[in-house]
């Protein structure tokens, strides 16, 4: 797995409003990857195509810059082993959605309307095309807690980092937890329970 196949997997979907956030971006000699949930660190390296951190504002520059500069205590935990995914309700697993116009109201979405519920439009499950909403384009179902130590995390991140070369966790039951590979590092929320 490459620097950039590595960013890739923590980017944001279209469905994110911080755009800088569907793409890696370089500060200084880091690369920086997150979907506001999770977020990766590498080296700067050969071949990725990245934003300017000029891009951002300074305020998510620093906070992505300062986010990486946590404790890592001992030598961590490995990324348990987990349960097989559960398809996404939404998408039905393919991880994509197709969005059609309402059929009952035309999409003028009068707010009486039952078939979408005023949104003008009706959203289905679609092999290929938009990223589904719900699981983000993962294909499974979110919020999925796994215990590890003292937290908890939600299943289809952890199923993110268990990719990752000899993936290191150190949860500290509050805080996002590090996450230390072999050549770099990552960041992930825990989840309330
Ligand atoms: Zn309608
Ligand atoms: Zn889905």
């Amino acid at each position: 797995m490459n620097a950039d196949e590595i960013l890739r997997m923590f980017c944001a979907t279209e469905h994110e409003k911080r755009e800088w956030m569907r793409n890696p971006i370089l500060i200084d000699e880091f690369l920086y990857a997150t979907n506001g949930h999770i977020a990766v660190r590498v080296p700067d390296a050969p071949g990725v195509v990245a934003h300017s951190f000029l891009e951002i504002t300074v305020e998510s520059r620093t906070l992505l810059r300062t986010m990486f500069l946590v404790d890592i205590p001992g030598p961590g935990v490995p990324i348990p082993d987990l349960t097989a995914p559960i398809p996404c309700s939404e998408c039905g697993g393919t991880g994509h959605q197709e969005r059609r116009e309402c059929p009952e109201c035309g999409g003028s979405a009068p707010l009486g309307c039952q078939k979408c519920q005023g949104d003008g439009f009706i959203v289905s499950p679609a092999p290929t095309g938009e990223a589904c909403e719900y699981c983000e384009g993962y294909g499974e179902n979110p919020f999925i807690p796994v215990a590890v130590a003292e937290s908890h995390f939600d299943a289809h991140y952890l199923r993110l980092l268990q990719k990752l070369p000899n993936a290191m966790l150190h949860p500290d039951g509050m805080n996002a937890a590090a996450c230390v590979f072999d050549g770099g590092m990552a960041l992930i929320m825990p989840m309330a329970v």
